[in-house]
C-alpha cells in the first residue's frame, strides 16, 4: 500500500495534484507521470477533495472510497503518493489552505500545483487567488476538448505543459458504469475491481 508522506520531509520539488478523483483514471496517472518526469519532481501527491467546493451537486462517491481508489491506482509507482489532508479537514477545502499546509510540511521545497486546463479556468474563482503565486508554481496541462490557454495575469507563474492526449474523464466512466458498459483500460484493473466490489457509481 502506498504510504502517506506527510510525515516525511523532502527538501526538493513536490507536485500537488488536486481533484475529486471520482474515480481516478488513466488520464490522471499519465498527467502525473509526464509532469513528474519533465519537471523532475521528487513526488507527485494526489490530494482528493473532501467536499468539493465547485461540485456539490454531483454524484460523488464517499471520500474513503475515492481515497482508496487513488491508493490502489498509485500502488506500483514510488514517485506517487496520496494525501488525505483535504478529506480530514472540516468543511470545504480551498487550494490555498492545502498549499499552505504542504509548504509547512515540506519546508524549503518548491511546490508545483498541477491542474488540467479545465481546472485551471476555475482558478480565478478560488479564494485569495492572488496569494497563491507567492506560495507555489502552477503547471497547467493540456486536456482534450479544452483550449490550452490561461489568463494573462497567471502567465508569469504558470508553466503550460502538453501531455499525451487522453480524452478520459471520471464523468464518462461514471456514465459507462450506469449504462452497464465496460470501463476496462480506462482505469487500472485494481480500480475497476474495487468499483465493482463496492457497487460504486451504479
Ligand atoms: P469529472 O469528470 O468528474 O470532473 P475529471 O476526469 O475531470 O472528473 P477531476 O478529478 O475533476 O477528474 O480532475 C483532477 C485534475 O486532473 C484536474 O486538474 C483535471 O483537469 C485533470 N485531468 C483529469 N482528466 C484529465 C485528462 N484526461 N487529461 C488531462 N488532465 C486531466
Ligand atoms: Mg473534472
Amino acid at each position: 500500500m502506498n504510504s502517506k508522506i506527510e510525515d516525511q520531509r523532502i527538501e526538493d520539488r513536490i507536485g500537488i495534484m488536486g481533484g475529486t478523483f471520482n474515480p481516478i483514471h488513466l488520464g490522471h496517472l499519465v498527467v502525473a507521470n509526464e509532469v513528474q518526469e519533465e519537471f523532475k519532481l521528487k513526488k507527485v501527491i494526489f490530494v482528493p477533495t473532501g467536499i468539493p467546493p465547485h461540485k456539490e451537486d454531483r454524484d460523488i462517491a464517499k471520500a474513503e472510497h475515492r481515497y482508496t481508489l487513488v491508493n490502489l491506482a498509485i500502488a506500483t509507482n514510488p514517485n506517487f503518493a496520496v494525501s488525505d489532508i483535504e478529506i480530514k479537514r472540516e468543511g470545504k477545502s480551498f487550494t490555498l489552505d492545502t498549499i499552505k499546509e504542504f509548504k509547512k510540511i515540506y519546508e524549503g521545497a518548491d511546490i508545483y500545483f498541477i491542474a488540467g486546463t479545465d481546472a485551471f479556468i476555475e482558478v480565478s474563482t478560488w479564494k485569495n487567488i492572488d496569494e497563491l503565486p507567492s506560495l507555489c508554481k502552477f503547471i497547467t496541462v493540456s486536456r482534450p476538448g479544452y483550449s490550452f490557454q490561461i489568463e494573462e495575469r497567471f502567465k508569469p507563474h504558470t508553466y503550460l505543459f502538453e501531455v499525451t492526449d487522453l480524452a478520459i474523464s471520471s464523468t464518462e466512466i461514471r456514465r459507462r458504469i450506469k449504462e452497464g458498459r465496460s470501463i476496462k483500460y480506462l482505469v487500472p484493473q485494481s480500480v475497476e475491481e474495487y468499483i465493482y466490489k463496492h457497487g460504486l457509481y451504479r
